[in-house]
């Protein structure tokens, strides 16, 4: 159900317009590897076309809308789409990236649209169903971009195997007599296998564009929600907000909340306040959701217990050994979850998956003797705006090197709203470089709002770096969290 104007989609028409879809895609020409792209906002066609393009066994890249045309262009210039589905609003924009980006041949409007070619249109005609031949193990079903461990964002390769294999190992975190609330963006892998899963179990799911408290409240009166899927800026939102007493919420028993972490005060006085259960879920682009855990017996500071079927192992920072309970390092997995690989970048694969099949997720942590995970920091670069809006430091970093710096190095510093924020620390290359100059430089230089520094700019120096050149963001980072500490 499309939340503010009330359509709805049943089961019967996603899985006529998927075989619609799928049918028109392949006489479109879609081969078997060929890339589609999503670059459009929550809408009930996303996952239709999704599954229909992976039904011609092409890998689906999700791209966010809110893009600039550069950052578009760079992710498409990488993963190669033959076909863009975007908003009216981008439209005109994605024919800007398609005159640089020869792959893409067509550009339709995901949800329905009067001023340019839609869905609807492409699917009009349908004929007879084809599809292409899947090798679920093999083939590539989704292509989101994360940043990894290091360095810039790189295409994620989920496997049809990974993606079913995740949908049944969160089968018990719903039932079909659940409505679900998503307004998590189906570009981001928190967002996608949750209208995944809710397809599979035959959950009702109510989609939004836009996070507000009360819009949120007003559905849920509306429509008798059960579950929230949030990120924590929306716990924290309904935390500090008046208008719970304002509207009937009874129905609503469970808060999902992952992507980044949640201040344990917070999940206390929620569940509290709305009455409902907070379960936190861990978990990474690379390797879906991987860990879950239902409130109440599990303690609010932990991710919970390991998802079925998944093996994790927490190793030294120094020196790799395995560690036992109660003991902090690296957290590595093992699972039908796990990605094949980065897109066409083998050495960043044999990075970050070694010989064994272990995938070094780059998060810090534990686990107790009970058996439940505790993520406490993150030993790589990436961070998260807002839960799911991912800056990779390298992108920014490679922007303001062009700008009369001579090093640079960019972190993520605590934000009370945000959870994260990008702070930039500059060597100048001139002396009258001020903080103001860098940030008019970045405005216009074709990077996205929520990329903009918004945690300031300071100016070193030198930059810390490891005999190898490795610059030491984790010292930057204790740093700047030693100096919060002391305001
Ligand atoms: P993404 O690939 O965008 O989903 O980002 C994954 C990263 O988000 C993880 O590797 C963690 O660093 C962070 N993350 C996800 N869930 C949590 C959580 N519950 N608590 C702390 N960090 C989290």
């Amino acid at each position: 159900i499309d939340g503010e104007s009330g359509r709805s989609y049943t089961f019967a028409d996603v899985r006529r317009d998927v075989m619609k879809c799928t049918s028109e895609l392949v006489r479109l020409g879609i081969q078997p590897g060929d890339v589609v792209a999503m670059c459009c906002s929550n809408c009930l066609e996303y996952p239709v076309i999704t599954i229909a393009a992976a039904s011609c066994s092409a890998l689906v890249t999700t791209c966010n809308p809110t893009y600039t045309e550069a950052e578009m262009t760079k992710q498409f210039s990488h993963s190669q789409p033959i076909a863009v589905f975007c908003d009216e609003e981008n439209y005109l924009e994605l024919t800007n990236v398609a005159k640089k980006v020869p792959s893409i041949k067509h550009i339709f409007i995901a949800a329905s649209s009067k001023k340019y070619p839609s869905l609807k249109d492409l699917i009009r005609n349908a004929r007879y169903p084809v599809y292409n031949k899947i090798n679920p193990t093999e083939d590539t079903f989704l292509l989101p971009y994360s940043s990894g461990t290091t360095g810039l964002p790189k295409g994620v390769m989920l496997t049809h195997y990974n993606m079913v294999s995740i949908t049944e190992l969160c089968n018990f975190l719903s039932t079909p007599n659940d409505i679900f609330y998503l307004v998590l963006p189906m570009f981001h892998i928190y967002g996608m296998m949750s209208v995944m899963k809710s397809l599979v179990k035959g959950t009702t799911m109510v989609i939004s564009k836009r996070f507000t408290v009360e819009s949120f409240f007003g559905l849920v009166e509306r429509y008798k929600i059960t579950s929230l899927l949030a990120v924590p800026p929306m716990v924290l939102a309904m935390y500090n907000s008046p208008l719970n007493s304002k509207y009937d919420l009874s129905s609503l028993i469970r808060v999902f909340c992952g992507a980044a972490p949640l201040p344990l005060g917070v999940s206390v006085e929620v569940q509290k306040k709305l009455n409902v259960s907070l379960i936190q879920g861990w978990g990474l682009s690379e390797a879906v959701p991987l860990t879950a855990s239902f409130g109440g017996a599990i303690p609010l500071a932990s991710v919970g217990v390991i998802t079925a079927n998944t093996l994790i192992k927490i190793v030294d920072l120094g020196s790799g050994k395995v560690l036992g309970p109660n003991e902090e390092g690296e957290i590595c997995c093992k699972g039908p979850q796990v990605m094949k690989g980065y897109y066409k970048n083998p050495s960043a694969t044999t990075q970050c998956i070694d010989y064994d099949g272990w995938f070094h997720t780059g998060d810090i942590g534990y686990y107790d003797e009970h058996g439940l995970l505790y993520v406490i920091d993150r030993l790589k670069e990436l961070i998260k705006y807002k839960g799911f809006q991912v800056v990779a430091p390298a992108e920014l970093e490679a922007e303001l090197l062009k700008h009369y710096v001579t090093d640079v190095a960019v972190i993520g510093v605590p934000d009370t709203e945000a959870g994260e924020v990008p702070k930039a620390f500059l060597v100048k290359s001139r002396a009258s470089l001020t903080a103001d100059d860098i940030h008019s430089f970045l405005e216009g230089a074709g990077v996205s709002k929520f990329k903009y520094l918004r945690g300031g700019v300071e100016f070193l120096s030198v930059i810390p770096k490891s005999a190898s050149g490795k610059i030491l963001r984790r010292e930057l980072r204790v740093k700047e969290t030693l100096k919060l500490s002391k305001l």
